[in-house]
């Protein structure tokens, strides 16, 4: 199946004149647009066509869209989702919340009959706005305040005691779905607006600590920096400057940066990591595994944390080689004196296996989503490391 277009609709029910509705109306939106009356025909397809929007039955024939929601949830899907159900706002409001839980982008549920110029809107907003924002667009956004951060635990694989958050940035504009950053990073990266982000998400984490702080918790942070940023000589000033205008000690904040950041100019990101390092913050290798490092200037750098790729623990069951890279990081974390953090850890099976690996933190969905500033308090409070 070969895809065209950029805007992709995906719709699943066991109507075939409301999928025929829906071919029309995806189709007038610009959409190309597949439909589908069975499950194991949207399973088939979904990974193929790569919808950039899905529309769901609540109920498919004797089945229920809620094997689809967790078989989006399995796939990580960040595609905006809408359920349309002939059940009561009861039931759709809480199978849209389920959704949720699974991590879904649910954008709304609608009620059947359903209303085409209810859902024309959406296509056409969705297309418009949402799926291919223009620079403009997103320099707005960050001066608006449209940015929202996410925090997700990482956590002690022995001991499961939480050792701090990732903050990762999401831009949610009014009445439109949530945007995940591999939407506008790389747009922000090529047109310069990742500075005016990165300081963006920095002010909002340090606010953040403040604010747990005062309220008792006392959180480590993690914070991205974009490769780009290694560009800039005056960074770790500017981060200090920061530091202490919003009363941060800095030895709770690490900056994560990719390893392919660092070793394109590894002369120059040594001279900003070190910097950083003697203003008190950590500094973490992350996506570990897919660059090509040097292991004499990996060794050079002044990191404390290496995290592996999740691609890794991804496919841990599904390829032996990924277990052996896995193992095979962890020493060389150790050996270099540093942290090892698995990510992507999705289900019980994968947790323990990785325990046995001698990894030192996990951070995954299993564990928890990322999730708002105060999602996470309640998490915080809830948590039970004798659960894990
Ligand atoms: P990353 O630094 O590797 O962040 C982890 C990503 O993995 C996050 O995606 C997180 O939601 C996702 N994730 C967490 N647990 C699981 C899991 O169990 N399974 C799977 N499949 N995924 C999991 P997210 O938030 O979409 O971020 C994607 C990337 O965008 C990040 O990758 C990071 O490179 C970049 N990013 C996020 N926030 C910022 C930021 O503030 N600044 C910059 N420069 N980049 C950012
Ligand atoms: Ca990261
Ligand atoms: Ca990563």
């Amino acid at each position: 199946m070969s895809s065209k277009s950029d805007h992709r609709l995906l719709v699943i029910d066991d109507d075939t004149d409301i999928c025929d509705l829906l071919q029309e109306i995806g189709q007038s939106c610009g959409y190309e647009t597949i439909t589908t009356t069975k499950i194991t025909e949207f399973i088939s397809t979904y990974s193929k066509f790569k919808p950039t929007i899905i529309i769901l039955d609540l109920s498919i024939a004797d089945r229920d869209g809620i094997e689809i929601l967790r078989f989006l949830s399995n796939e990580a899907c960040r595609s905006p989702i809408v359920m349309l159900s002939g059940y009561d706002e009861k039931v759709r409001a809480t199978a849209f919340r389920l959704g949720q839980s699974y991590g879904l982008e649910m954008i709304t549920h609608l009620q059947k009959p359903i209303d085409i110029a209810a859902i024309k809107s959406l296509l056409l907003k969705g297309k418009k706005e949402i799926l291919s924002p223009t620079a403009e667009r997103l320099s707005k956004a960050i001066s608006d305040y449209e940015m929202i951060l996410h925090y997700q635990p990482k956590i002690d694989i022995k001991t499961s005691d939480v050792i701090g958050v990732e903050a990762l940035v999401r831009w949610k504009p009014a009445s439109y779905p949530i945007m995940f950053p591999d939407i506008f990073i790389s747009l922000a990266e090529h047109t310069g607006l990742i500075k005016q982000l990165t300081f963006w998400v920095v002010k909002e984490a340090f606010k953040q600590w403040l604010n747990w702080k005062e309220k008792g918790y006392l959180i480590k942070i993690s914070i991205n920096l974009s490769p780009v940023m290694l560009n800039d000589l005056l960074l770790p000033d500017d981060l200090q400057t920061l530091v202490l205008q919003y009363k941060v000690d800095p030895t709770y904040i690490c900056f994560e940066v990719t390893e392919a950041g660092v070793m394109s100019r590894p002369q120059l990101a040594m001279d900003i990591l070190t910097r950083l390092r003697l203003k008190g913050f950590s500094l973490s290798i992350d996506d570990f595994g897919t660059g090509y490092s040097s292991l004499t200037e990996l060794h050079r750098m002044p990191f404390s944390e290496l995290k592996i790729d999740r691609s890794f623990t991804l496919n841990v069951f599904k390829e032996q080689e990924s277990w052996t890279i896995i193992r095979s990081i962890i020493e060389l974390g150790h050996n270099l004196g540093l942290k090892v953090t698995a990510e992507g850890i999705e289900t019980r099976e994968m947790w323990t296996k990785l325990k046995t690996s001698g990894c030192d933190n996990a951070q995954g969905y299993f564990i928890c989503i990322p999730m708002a500033a105060t999602d996470y308090e309640k998490w915080h409070d809830s948590y039970n490391p004798a659960n894990y």
